[in-house]
């Protein structure tokens, strides 16, 4: 029989395994913040992984945003050695999850099963595709142990927010030399038929306009910084977001509105602080004199950091030469470069063509319209052999009743399992 139907077979027979095993995953609340139970959730894995033959490594990121001895960052690194040289294919799973929410009709923690989906937190984003990962390298392993190379599984801290305890600080630690690893899949929820090639970049700054305060029975006496706040609004309304609307991007982005340039105001605060929930007193009549905003600016590969930088310090100086007294600051808050591996790449080819072979139809290519952990790998990992591919609905993630369906695991892991033929049982 030939070795794809073997494989297929082998993860037919794994169904209830790989129910299972998303199960028990899901049952450990990994929430994060503030990073609960990685630990436990690493020795699971580890468990698991080393009764498969692997060799197992924890690697704690010390010193990592959040990493405190209450909430250590914990990462495993398991890995496989073949009969004999060849490439490595990588596994990059996150083990953390968002908040619960509101509006949960299921356990979010007890790993229902009901009509093929599994449901929980973390089920789609990505407990899922952790799973299918395992039992795909799991049953490749049955039909083909004297296979070259090796495989690496591993499950990694605070992708959620920023990954800084996570891949990055694994990608500082050489995990992802292209030496090391050659092939990099990560399981996040993009659709069994869809290879994610990466995704569009960020930037996150402050910008604070300033006032002078005075009383608020006599405004004129003082300046008010959320009038000048309401100016660079303006300036923006008329002249930025439009000619963001303007920027079209080659990325495939999904959805189609993310297709260009995009522009958030994630916040404004300006005047007092607001007060306690339960202070019932009035306010003091004072004019403001800071007003602060946040924006979230989502860029394209074509674009470049430096131009999306002075395009709001223009809108600022444009603000500037018309209004007397105004006065601003910028502070970058966070910065991604976009990513967005080649369609040429091997993993992008041979995903693509298992893919076809699995399901029966074309491999969709789409980019992120958010980032993900393959910014570390690719930026400080230096390899760009790294896509996204996993079972589950995207649009599900972070949303009550989080669900992964059984079906759609099955066909991924088959998809991931061929992939590792192909990269690895060549002769
Ligand atoms: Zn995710």
């Amino acid at each position: 029989m030939p070795l794809t139907d073997q494989l297929i077979r082998e993860i037919d027979a794994r169904r209830d395994d790989l129910i299972a095993l998303t199960q028990e995953l899901l049952r450990i609340p990994t929430l994060s913040p503030p990073g609960e139970n990685y630990r436990e959730i690493c020795d699971y894995l580890d468990r698991r992984l080393r009764a498969g033959g692997f060799e197992t490594e924890f690697v704690r990121a010390f010193g990592s945003p959040g990493d405190s001895d209450k909430y250590p960052r914990w990462n495993v690194v398991a890995r496989r050695e073949g009969a004999r040289s060849g490439e490595c294919v990588h596994f990059n799973s996150h083990i953390d999850v968002v908040d619960v929410g509101l509006g949960w009709t299921r356990d979010p923690f007890g790993g229902q099963l009901e009509d093929g989906r599994i449901y929980g937190r973390g089920a789609c984003d990505m407990k899922g595709g952790l799973a299918a990962s395992i039992v795909a390298a799991e049953a490749f392993l049955a039909v083909c142990p004297g296979f070259s190379g090796a495989i690496e599984i591993s499950g990694t801290a605070d992708e959620e927010s920023g990954g800084y305890g996570g891949v990055a600080y694994l990608a500082g630690k050489g995990y992802f030399d292209p030496a090391r690893v050659q092939h990099v899949i990560i399981p996040e929820p993009l659709n069994k038929d869809r290879i994610c090639l990466g995704h569009r970049g960020v930037w996150w700054a402050e910008v604070e306009t300033f006032g002078e305060i005075a009383h608020g029975s006599m405004p004129f006496l003082g300046d008010c910084a959320v009038r000048h706040m309401g100016a660079v609004l303006e300036e923006m309304e008329r002249s930025l977001f439009p000619a963001l609307a303007r920027k079209r991007t080659e990325m495939p982005v999904v959805p189609e509105g993310a297709r260009q340039s995009t522009l958030n105001i994630n916040s404004i605060h300006g005047g007092q602080s607001e007060g306690e929930a339960d202070f019932t007193g009035l306010p003091s009549p004072c004019v403001p004199d800071s007003c602060r905003m946040i924006i979230d600016r989502r860029f394209l590969l074509e674009e470049d950091i430096d131009e999306v930088q002075s395009e709001i310090l223009q809108i600022l100086k444009d603000v500037e030469s018309k209004r007397e007294s105004f006065r601003y600051d910028v502070r970058e808050l966070h910065r991604v470069l976009p990513t967005m591996t080649d369609k040429d790449a091997p993993v992008v080819r041979t995903v693509a063509r298992a893919i076809e072979e699995t399901i029966g139809k074309e491999a969709e290519y789409v980019v992120s319209p958010g980032t993900y952990d393959q910014k570390h790998i690719d930026r400080i990992g230096k390899l760009k052999n790294c896509i996204a591919y996993g079972p589950g609905i995207l649009d599900l993630a972070h949303k009550p009743d989080e669900y992964v369906g059984v079906e759609d695991m099955l066909d991924s892991a088959k998809v991931m399992g061929r992939s590792l033929i192909e990269l690895l049982a060549r002769p």
